[in-house]
């Protein structure tokens, strides 16, 4: 028996030696990791004979693969943005991309699902923003592809408003995750969607407006979050 009594989440039995753990946390037994496995994106465990599997080795469930986002699309877009009530000014290039094109994290973290690049043009000596890239990992439920766009939206955003100096990193991923969490809320999302992306949002600690070199700006997104909520009650708009 392992020290801390714990249960595999598949066969629901005590873990004798080995534990595993998936990236939701799920402790499973070597036995279970064996014969089962775990859909990159809901996290739930399918036997490794029916599981499907993208070619970069991604298992995923059949429910997951049916309402997959496999392009790029306007119409979804659309949708997205006229639930913002922000958006960044300048325009956007919208990418469906491969595993292999997104920055890879250390071994054992969550998957990267997607990607926001300021583009940058030299003015005088000042650098400005002209643009934005957005690249979105193929292959994800349309629910959580949607919670990434918004994620990557409010990174664009945060870059046409504060400079690396103003704000922390930590604290950009902390309000990006909180954006999507919002709109997943407001559409009414399924809960698998809303637990990945609050998960994600709680590997990062949130420091308070003390901590902000530049109050005006923080001023800025402490509004931009209380709108949010107010919207969200009035008109489902996050
Ligand atoms: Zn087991
Ligand atoms: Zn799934
Ligand atoms: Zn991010």
């Amino acid at each position: 028996m392992n020290k801390n009594n714990e249960i595999c989440r598949v066969c629901l039995e005590p873990v004798k030696r080995t534990t595993y753990k998936t990236g939701l946390g799920k402790t499973v037994c070597a036995g279970c990791v064996r014969q089962y496995r775990n859909c990159f994106a809901c996290d739930e465990f399918v036997d490794k004979e029916r599981a499907l599997r993208f070619s970069d080795g991604r298992y995923v469930c059949s429910e997951c693969a049916r309402g997959a986002v496999y392009e790029f699309d306007a119409k979804q877009l659309a949708k997205i943005k006229r639930r913002l009530a922000w958006f960044p000014e300048m325009p956007i290039a919208y990418k469906v991309v491969s595993k292999e094109t997104l920055p890879k994290r250390r071994r054992r973290t969550p998957l990267n699902l997607g990607r926001s690049k300021p583009i940058c043009e030299n003015h005088g000596n000042q650098l400005l923003i002209v643009s934005h890239e957005i690249e979105i990992l193929i292959g994800l439920p349309r629910e959580l592809h949607e919670a990434i766009v918004v994620h990557e939206l409010f990174h664009a955003w945060l870059h046409e408003h504060f400079t690396d100096e103003m704000l922390d990193k930590k604290d950009a991923e902390w309000l990006c995750s909180h954006m999507s969490l919002l709109y997943l809320r407001a559409c009414r999302a399924k809960k698998p969607w809303r637990k990945i992306i609050k998960a994600g949002r709680e590997q990062y600690l949130f420091k308070h407006a003390a901590d902000f070199k530049d109050k005006v700006s923080w001023q800025i997104i402490h509004r931009l979050l209380r709108e949010a909520k107010k919207k969200q009650k009035r008109s489902r708009v996050c």
